[in-house]
C-alpha cells in the first residue's frame, strides 16, 4: 500500500534495512502459518527463537552481550513489522527483549548477565516476566508472592498469572515482596518447586504461550536476586520499554487490517460494482488510513524522543492509549468491510482484532493509562 505521507522517508538506511528484513521474515516464516497457529493455539517458540536471534531482534536495543545495540526507532520499526504478522509474535520478542533481558541487563550482576544475556540474544534461552498475580493486576504494589531469606538463600512462594512465554521459558524474572520491598529474582525454570501450566481457552493472542507460574518453596541462592533495584520502579521501568514497543507494534497490526480491507474492497463486487467504489466504504478506508498514519507519527515521535533520552512514562502512556485504541477501531472497521469473510482466519483481520483486545489490557489497561494522562493534566491522581 502507498505510504501517502512518506512517513518511512524519515527512516535512515539502517532502519529501512531492518524494516525490509523483518517484513520479509514475517512474509516467509510467519504469514503462511499464523492462521493455523492461531486456530490450533500454538506458538512454535523453539523454532522461531533462534531465527529471531540470528536476525538480531532479541534484546536488539540493548548494548553488549551479543545484543544488536540498535537505536529505539529501529527497535520500534521491528516491532511494527513483527506485529503486522501477529501480536503474538511481537509479544514474544517484547517479552524476551524488554521484559526478561532488559531487567537482567539493567539491574543484574555480571554473573547473571554473562549467564543469560548471550544465550537469550541468540534465542537459545527463552525468558518470561512474572509480575501480574491472580488477585493483583493493575495494582502490582500489593502483590503477595514473597521471597523470604533463609540463611543466605531465598525461598520463594506465591503465584503469577497471564505470563507470556511462561511454559516455554528457561528463565523467569519474578518480582516478589521481600522484607525490604519488591525485588526481582532470576529463576531458572528447572528449579524444584517451580511450575508453569499453560492457560487455555483464550480467544485472543492464541498464537502466543500464556501461563500461570507457581512457586512452592522455590529455593534460590543469594545470587538469584537482581542487585540493582528495589521497589516497583524495577518492574515499571521494564514495562516502559515493552510499552514503547507496543506503541509501534499496533501500527503494524492496523496497517495489516487496512491493507486487507483495501484489497478486499477493490475486488468484492456487490450491486454490480466493487464495494470500494461506494462512498461509505471509501469513508471507512480514508478514516482507517488517517488513523493508521497518525498512530505511525506518534510512534515515530516517541521513538525520536527515546533516542534523544527524553522519553517520559506519561508520554508512553499517551502512545499506548492512543495507538492501541486506534488499532482496535481500525481492525473492527476492516472487519465490517470484509463482511462474512471478516470473521474467518482465511483473512488476517479477525485475528488482529481479537489479539488487540489483549494488547488493550496488558502492559497497563487503557483505563490505567487514561488515569496516568488524567494525572498529568490535572496534577491529581485518581487511581484510588
Ligand atoms: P484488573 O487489574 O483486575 O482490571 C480489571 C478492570 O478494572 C480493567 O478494566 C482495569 O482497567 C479496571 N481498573 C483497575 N483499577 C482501576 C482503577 N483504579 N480505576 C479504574 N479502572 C480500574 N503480566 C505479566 O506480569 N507478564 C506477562 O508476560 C503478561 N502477559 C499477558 C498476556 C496476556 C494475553 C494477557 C491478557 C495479560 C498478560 N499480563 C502479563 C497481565 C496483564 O498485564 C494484566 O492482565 C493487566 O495488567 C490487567 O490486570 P488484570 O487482568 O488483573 O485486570
Amino acid at each position: 500500500m502507498d505510504d501517502l505521507l512518506r512517513l518511512d522517508d524519515q527512516l535512515n538506511p539502517d532502519q529501512r534495512l531492518i524494516r525490509d528484513t523483518v517484513r520479509s521474515f514475517v512474509a516467509d516464516r510467519v504469514l503462511p502459518h499464523v492462521g493455523d497457529w492461531f486456530e490450533e493455539a500454538v506458538f512454535p517458540a523453539r523454532d522461531l527463537a533462534p531465527a529471531l536471534g540470528s536476525l538480531g531482534l532479541l534484546g536488539m536495543h540493548l548494548q553488549g552481550y551479543g545484543c544488536a545495540g540498535t537505536d529505539a526507532v529501529s527497535y520500534g520499526v521491528a516491532c511494527r513489522e513483527l506485529e503486522a504478522g501477529d501480536s503474538g509474535l511481537r509479544s514474544f520478542v517484547s517479552v524476551q527483549g524488554s521484559l526478561a533481558m532488559f531487567p537482567i541487563w539493567r539491574y543484574g550482576s555480571d554473573e547473571q548477565k554473562q549467564e543469560w544475556l548471550p544465550r537469550m540474544a541468540a534465542g537459545e534461552a527463552i525468558g518470561c516476566f512474572g509480575l501480574t498475580e491472580p488477585d493483583h493486576g493493575s495494582d502490582p504494589a500489593n502483590m503477595r508472592t514473597y521471597a523470604k531469606k533463609d540463611g543466605t538463600d531465598w525461598v520463594l512462594n506465591g503465584s503469577k498469572m497471564w505470563i507470556t512465554n511462561g511454559s516455554v521459558a528457561d528463565v523467569a524474572v519474578v518480582w516478589a515482596q521481600t522484607d525490604d520491598g519488591i525485588r526481582g529474582f532470576v529463576v531458572p525454570t528447572t528449579t524444584p518447586g517451580f511450575s508453569a501450566p499453560e492457560i487455555h481457552k483464550k480467544m485472543s493472542l492464541r498464537a502466543s504461550v500464556t501461563s500461570s507460574l507457581y512457586f512452592d518453596d522455590v529455593r534460590l541462592p543469594a545470587s538469584a536476586a537482581l542487585p540493582g533495584v528495589t521497589g516497583l520502579r524495577g518492574p515499571l521501568s521494564c514495562l516502559s520499554e515493552a510499552r514503547y514497543g507496543i506503541v509501534w507494534g499496533v501500527v503494524g497490526a492496523a496497517r495489516a487490517c487496512l491493507e486487507a480491507a483495501v484489497d478486499y474492497a477493490k475486488t468484492r463486487v456487490q450491486f454490480g460494482k466493487p464495494i470500494g467504489a461506494y462512498q461509505l466504504t471509501q469513508e471507512k478506508l480514508a478514516w482507517m488510513y488517517v488513523a493508521t498514519a497518525q498512530a505511525g507519527l506518534t510512534a515515530l515521535h516517541l521513538g525520536e524522543l527515546k533516542d534523544a533520552g527524553k522519553l517520559e512514562p506519561r508520554q508512553i502512556s499517551f502512545g499506548k492509549l492512543a495507538n492501541v485504541r486506534a488499532a482496535l477501531d481500525i481492525a473492527r472497521q476492516a472487519r465490517t468491510i470484509l463482511g462474512g469473510n471478516g470473521i474467518t482466519l482465511e483473512y488476517p483481520v479477525i485475528r488482529h482484532m481479537n489479539n488487540l483486545e489483549s494488547v488493550l489490557t496488558y502492559e497497563g489497561t487503557q483505563e490505567i493509562h487514561t488515569l496516568v494522562l488524567g494525572e498529568a493534566l490535572t496534577g491529581m491522581a485518581a487511581y484510588r
